[in-house]
Formats: structure tokens, C-alpha cells, sequence
């Protein structure tokens, strides 16, 4: 599932500055790693940056020509049951410009997945980002097949 949604935070390369900037602006009694953003419907996301998870998906980076870390968050948010059988809901990524593809993995899933489905689906995203990042993001065609496929990720 992709979403193309405009958020005010875009993630960007001085994502560790802006997520810094943010902490000091965002109100103090937000409950602590989380983040909560606002998309421009006004809806409210919790988000988590999560170390493990980002480090878990910079080891795969060399399957993608070494593209730079795309960010990954751990979204507080229902699985639900639409997207590609692989996905069902339960990640996305946002592609709001070339240079700022990032990763959403809701936390329901995170809590309960093992290694082998949390690396499938974070290759998945990673090609969704791959693509993004060369303007070529256009759901699962041939060419996310083919990149998927070619990195070991399997399903759907
Ligand atoms: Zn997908």
C-alpha cells in the first residue's frame, strides 16, 4: 500500500536535525520516545523512531546499490485489512519527493512479526523507496516485481 499523503514533516537527509528541532518544539507532555505528527487532514499519527528497526533496515541498504538510510518509524496505528496480500495495512511508504522516501511499519505488526516477515516487509518498503527515490514509484508493477524478486523478497 502506498500513501502519498502531504505531511508537514518531511524527512529529509538532516532528518536527525529535523527530528531533534521537533522534540524541542512539540509540546513536553507528549509521551516519551514517541512523536506525534499531523498530516494536512488534520488526522493525528503517533510515530516512534525505533533504533533496532532503523539499524534492521540499513543492513539491507547494500541490496539497493547502497542507496542512502531511508527512515524508518514504527506507526502506532490499526493493521488494516486492504493493501497488497504481502502488506495488509501493516506497512507503507511515504513518497512526498524523490529525496525523502520514508518507511512506516505499523507497531502491531512490529511487536509480533519475526525476523523472516520483518525483513520481507522492510525489503518490500526499501523497494518502494528505491523506486521512489528514482521517481519511478508507481505500486507493484513489473519493475517493483523484478527489484523485489531480485533482493530475495517473496509473497504476493
Ligand atoms: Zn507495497
Amino acid at each position: 500500500m502506498m500513501r502519498r499523503t502531504a505531511f508537514k514533516i518531511l524527512i529529509s537527509k538532516l532528518q536527525a536535525l529535523r527530528l531533534l528541532l521537533l522534540l524541542l518544539i512539540l509540546p513536553l507532555n507528549l509521551p516519551a520516545p514517541g512523536l506525534a505528527v499531523q498530516n494536512l487532514s488534520g488526522e493525528r499519527r503517533a510515530i516512534a523512531h525505533d533504533p533496532n528497526l532503523q539499524s534492521f533496515a540499513d543492513a539491507l541498504l547494500p541490496l539497493f546499490e547502497k542507496m542512502p538510510p531511508v527512515p524508518v518509524f514504527v506507526e502506532d496505528a490499526p493493521v488494516v485489512e486492504t493493501g497488497s496480500s504481502i502488506e495488509r495495512g501493516v506497512a507503507f511508504t511515504e513518497c512526498e519527493s524523490s529525496e525523502n522516501p520514508a518507511i512506516f511499519v505499523k507497531k502491531a505488526f512490529y511487536e509480533k512479526a519475526n525476523r523472516k516477515q520483518l525483513g520481507n516487509i522492510i525489503k518490500h518498503e526499501l523497494t518502494h523507496a528505491w523506486l521512489c527515490r528514482q521517481n519511478l514509484m508507481a505500486g507493484h508493477d513489473e519493475l517493483f516485481r523484478r527489484k523485489f524478486e531480485s533482493v530475495g523478497g517473496f509473497g504476493n
